[in-house]
């Protein structure tokens, strides 16, 4: 590991915010290297004098705010606690984390401030301008062995002080505070907090940070001289096929366990699938996570292998036994008990969410962990932190203060989306309608679009019937199912008359509104089928189906048929918990179909201005996507839980089909 610090970049983070600006600069050098700190992890702070508005001078502890991620950290993610009422606070004898917190948020400077870290009080009772806290992979191996204290004894000797595993909170800072007004030393670069990770100080931003990277090296090269820092390389490639409806089957039993729609995201990188497979690893992943803050991203354990049934109740009589062991214990509800990773030899790491950036996280979280566990199981043994202070960690008053504020999550959270067309028009805007209601969106199309980290846009034509498999494979690997398919895509000849229609038009215009999306829906039934909320299937229609126009009847036959092809679906599905609705939209403008000048021509065609030509109709308003795409989505959701084979007209409303 490589100091990253850049005199340049340093001078200037220093002259546009001062040195509040610098702590930011060096905060986000640790929050760089996922081997440091990972997903909101870690802590940073600098103690500042400051003059109040009635021109006294006041010592402030900047630390870093909750929700806040190293990496990205800026200025305002910094509270400014007052220092003086930080260190009464630990001359008390005891405080409960949620009344820290109180008094923490309560003597801020500015009341618009973050909610101060729970580590603040530790960061407080340590006498240097800067503190650094991180969980470095490299420490946590050490401190997660049976003998890991005489180990970084060993590495570290006089250089850092050494603190048992105590709850992080005011438990731990009390006991650091303790320990540095008896052992405290001005040439001392940091503590090391065992089974949980490293502080380093110093008297300027570089100093500490620097420290922090010099006492992971010391680690890293301990381990290198232990023979274990060099990874087994996986040899096995991965399978190329996967088991799609497999892994469909498990997110559906997850969802299940959970009680709500949950995403599965799928890893079989050969690092992945080798750990998966190796039972010893595997086993001693299971004795919990490498530090104590992951557990609230990933459970204490994750499920190896696919029995989530007996997951889920081991997880209930954990619960119960170790809230019999703690007080206030009863008055605790439990969390759901489904895993958020699952490690399985032949899908390989599975990592599960409401959002897609949950099942990031925990993939990350896991990655790391996979390092962890096979260095420590050569070294004798993965030990972290038992199993009741891991569910002290995740029962803590803190994050169930949280969870019962929880806003109700996103209508479509933990729901999976394919949307064919999904580049422009109506499709693009179903696929931003559905991102904004919380869904995870694939999108097929022969044109590209940006990605996300819940979009995953696949270029490729409709009508290759390989390309509509390995999407849909695509889609279950990068979310674990499939529960809305919406069925947009479509091709709109030139106007001809029938005696002028040519048979490639007409079998052109057939294989992608007519063949590609049967195709579509049969090979997606058996996903469908397993979505946890029942599947749903939108077909976006036309007007031309109740109410055809002359010169289009490739068109209008080929979303006559399809429509109709829809009601079977909606007959047949239904045992299947499938929902099936056609939505008939007309007059859309805002597509890449009509550009400006062919709209002033068909008004000029008609006799009227272009704004009269694009409300002709009954309530003479115009149709935009996004009115069909929010339209889509209401059918879709719940408020139309019980509708199928239904079509909707959406154009404004039109005399012919009224
Ligand atoms: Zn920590």
């Amino acid at each position: 590991m490589k100091s990253l610090w850049n005199d340049k970049e340093a001078a200037d983070c220093k002259e546009s915010d001062g040195e509040l600006g610098l702590r930011a600069y060096s905060s986000r050098l640790l929050g760089a290297d996922e081997s440091l700190v990972l997903a909101g992890g870690g802590n940073t702070s600098v103690k500042l004098s400051e003059p109040n508005v009635l021109g006294d001078d006041v010592e402030l502890l900047y630390v870093k705010g909750s929700g806040w991620d190293l990496s990205e950290i800026e200025p305002p993610g910094f509270a400014g606690v007052r220092m003086d009422h930080c260190l009464r606070l630990l001359e008390l004898p005891e405080l409960t984390d949620a009344v820290m917190v109180n008094e923490l948020k309560t003597h801020c400077t500015l009341a618009s401030a973050p909610t101060p870290s729970v580590e603040t009080l530790l960061h407080a009772c340590l006498p240097f301008t800067y503190v650094d806290h991180t969980h470095a992979d490299a420490v946590v191996t050490l401190t997660n062995l049976a003998d890991g204290e005489a180990r970084v004894r060993d590495v570290y000797a006089d250089r850092v002080l050494y603190v048992p595993y105590v709850m992080p909170g005011y438990d731990l800072a009390k006991y650091c505070a303790d320990l540095w007004a008896r052992e405290g030393r001005d040439d001392l670069e940091g503590i090391v907090l065992l089974k949980h990770g490293m502080f380093s100080f110093g008297q300027d931003a570089r100093e500490s940070y620097e420290r922090m990277i010099s006492l992971v090296n010391q680690a890293e090269d301990y381990l290198r001289a232990q023979g274990v820092w060099e990874l087994s390389l996986p040899s096995e490639e991965p399978p190329s096929h996967l088991d799609a409806p497999s892994l469909a089957a498990l997110r559906q039993s997850l969802s299940t366990v959970a009680g709500f729609p949950m995403l599965l995201r799928a890893n079989r990188s050969p690092r992945a699938l080798s750990f998966a497979r190796n039972k010893q690893w595997t086993e001693a992943h299971k004795r919990g996570t490498a530090t104590p803050d992951h557990v609230i991203r990933v459970k204490r354990s994750p499920l190896v292998g696919r029995g989530m049934t007996a997951y889920a109740e081991s997880y209930g009589e954990s619960f119960s036994r170790n809230a019999a062991k703690v007080a206030g214990g009863e008055r605790l509800s439990m969390l759901d008990p489904a895993p958020r990773l699952v490690l399985d030899p032949e899908l390989g790491l599975l990592s599960a969410g409401r959002r897609p950036s949950d099942c990031a996280v925990a993939e990350a979280i896991a990655l790391h962990t996979f390092d962890i566990v096979e260095r420590t199981e050569a070294l004798g043994g993965y030990e972290p932190v038992g199993e009741l202070d891991l569910f002290r960690m995740e029962y803590w008053e803190l994050e169930q203060a949280k969870l019962n504020k929880l806003e109700t999550p996103p209508v479509f959270a933990g729901e999976v989306a394919l949307v064919t067309g999904s580049a422009s028009g109506i499709g693009r805007a179903c696929v931003n309608s559905l991102r904004s209601r919380g869904c995870a969106v694939v999108g097929l199309d022969l044109d590209s679009a940006e990605p996300a980290i819940d979009y995953l846009p696949i270029v490729g034509d409709l009508v290759d019937s390989e390309f509509v498999e390995d999407s849909i494979a695509k889609t279950v690997e990068a979310f674990g199912g499939l529960d809305v398919l919406v069925l947009n895509a479509g091709l709109f000849p030139p106007t001809q008359r029938l005696e002028e229609l040519d048979d490639e038009t007409w079998s052109k215009t057939m294989a992608l509104n007519l063949d590609a999306n049967q195709r579509l829906l049969r090979l997606c039934h058996p996903f469908l089928k397993l979505s946890p909320n029942g599947g749903r299937v939108l077909v976006v229609g036309s007007k031309n189906v109740p109410a055809p126009g002359p010169g289009a009847a490739a068109y209008s036959a080929s979303k006559a048929a399809m429509t109709q092809v829809a009601r079977v679906a909606a007959l047949e599905w239904a045992a299947d918990g499938i929902r099936v609705n056609v939505l008939h939209p007309n007059s859309v403008f805002d597509t890449n179909l009509w550009t400006s000048e062919i709209l002033e021509k068909r008004a000029q065609a008609y006799g009227m201005t272009v704004e009269e030509y694009t409300r002709r109709n009954l309530l003479k308003t115009e149709v935009s996507s996004h009115d069909v795409a929010e339209a889509a989505c209401e059918l879709c959701g719940p408020r139309f839980s019980k509708t199928t084979g239904a079509q909707v007209p959406i154009d404004g409303g039109e005399e012919r089909v009224v």
